[in-house]
């Protein structure tokens, strides 16, 4: 999954950590603006870390904000 793929279909990149089990959505447009929107979001992976630990034991993975917000009632209080 390229950049572009991400931007058009406004769509995050989620981090999900190994270690955590935390889950962080990033921002695409600032990497498709450095590596190009041809560019696959997987080139990120070797620099990535979990922003809660810092563990590099990450996965990532494309992320709907939307759909997100139907399915998780973890964020509701
Ligand atoms: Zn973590």
């Amino acid at each position: 999954m390229t950049f572009g793929d991400l931007l058009n279909t406004d769509q995050l990149i989620l981090i999900v950590c190994d270690e955590c089990n935390a889950r962080t959505p990033i921002d695409p447009a600032p990497h498709a603006l450095q590596a190009g929107l041809a560019a696959d979001i997987s080139q990120l992976a070797p620099a990535a870390r979990c922003p809660v630990c810092g563990s590099a034991e990450i996965a990532l993975r494309a992320h709907s904000p939307v759909e997100n917000r139907i399915e998780s009632p973890a964020f509701a209080k």
